[in-house]
């Protein structure tokens, strides 16, 4: 008898039958897996699954909907299947599923890096016999510099802005690199202040026993109060009056396509684009594929060019396209992806 495949692609997305979940559909007749709260991974659906942090982030940005809340590592039985979630590492409550079923085991790994995250669990890379991977940065140019180098650099960025009398101006998305920006700014000593947006998102990091460490103090931002304290706020302000009307200021963006070819046409108003991402390098993409074991590794997001590479060092890897989440605007999972050769001044962050 064959066997029922591990993974079914449908109209709303990807579907593991075996434990009748979507896997981070905007919306679908039954219940869909929500990894993390970003807003291109949010669902509409009447039912998700999630971690405790996931369903209280996605409650302060979509409301309330009937949520199984399962903590990390513990197993639940759903449908024919047994159904565990375990640290993905990319932003507080972010979770890969391992699904067990009677014909293997499949892992989805939603967004996710293998380096340290001060809001999660170290992520690892899980034995499975079919994977379906996130691979934003899928192509080997993407191999980001230690975090402890780049952390270095924004820390010395800030201290040269504020010596030169100019408010230090920090980009970052309103969940997950905020937070690990602003983690790192106050554990310096810097007084931070905060575009409204990510201020809510740290208040639920709060809230959910995740405080951010002194000697620095953070605040919502208040126009013409910014002083001497850094101003972290979201790419899309980068050219309002909120960071353009500051009489001197340097502004820092922290994502991964710093290292995109055209970066420093892209980012052009930016005085230094570092490439400190909440998202798995090539090299860490490449290392869970293959060790993994995976007999199958289906790609999502991200280069189609990734499942070739996967091929030639003799892995089966199939990449399964673009889905609904692709639509999103304002993470950095879309920034550039998946298919990252903007014209230039053409991306208006
Ligand atoms: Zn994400």
């Amino acid at each position: 008898m064959p066997l029922e495949p591990l993974l079914q692609v449908t109209p709303h997305g990807l579907y593991v039958p075996a434990a009748d979940l979507y896997l981070d559909a905007r919306w679908a007749p039954g219940t869909v897996f929500v990894s993390h709260a970003h807003s291109d991974h949010c669902s509409k659906a009447d039912r998700i699954v999630c971690t405790p942090e996931t369903a209280a982030l996605h409650a302060a940005r979509r409301g309330r909907r009937d949520t199984l809340v399962l903590p990390l590592g513990e197993v639940v039985r759903c449908g024919n299947a047994d159904i565990v979630l375990h640290s993905a590492g990319h932003c507080l409550g972010a979770a890969m599923l391992e699904v067990r079923t009677a014909d293997g085991v499949l892992v989805y790994t939603g967004d996710y890096k293998l380096r340290p995250n001060p809001f999660a669990p170290l992520a690892t890379i899980l034995r499975c016999d079919e994977l379906v991977m996130e691979c934003t940065f899928g192509e080997p140019r993407y191999v980001f510099p230690p975090d402890e180098l780049l952390i270095g650099e924004l820390v010395s960025f800030v201290e040269h802005a504020l010596a030169d009398d100019a408010t230090p101006v920090v980009l970052a998305y309103a969940l997950g690199k905020g937070q690990e920006a602003l983690y790192h700014l106050t554990s310096h000593g810097f007084d931070v202040m905060l575009h409204g947006a990510i201020a809510n998102m740290c208040r639920e990091h709060v809230e959910l026993g995740h405080p951010f460490p002194g000697p620095g103090l953070w605040t919502r931002y208040r126009r013409g109060e910014v002083g001497r304290r850094v101003l972290l706020t979201t790419p899309s302000t980068r050219k309002t009056a909120m960071v353009q009307g500051l009489p001197k200021r340097r502004i820092v963006h922290l994502t991964g396509w710093a290292l995109h070819p055209g970066a420093h046409n892209i980012y052009k108003g930016c005085d230094l684009v570092l490439p400190l991402s909440d998202h798995a390098d090539y090299a860490e993409l490449v290392r869970t594929a293959r060790e993994s074991g995976a007999r199958k590794v289906y790609t999502v997001h991200g280069p189609e060019s990734f499942s070739g590479r996967l091929r030639a060092l003799g892995i089966d890897a199939e990449h399964l396209g673009s889905h609904p989440q692709d639509l999103c605007e304002d993470e950095e999972t879309a920034e550039l992806a998946p298919a990252p050769a903007p014209a230039q001044g053409s991306l208006d962050l």
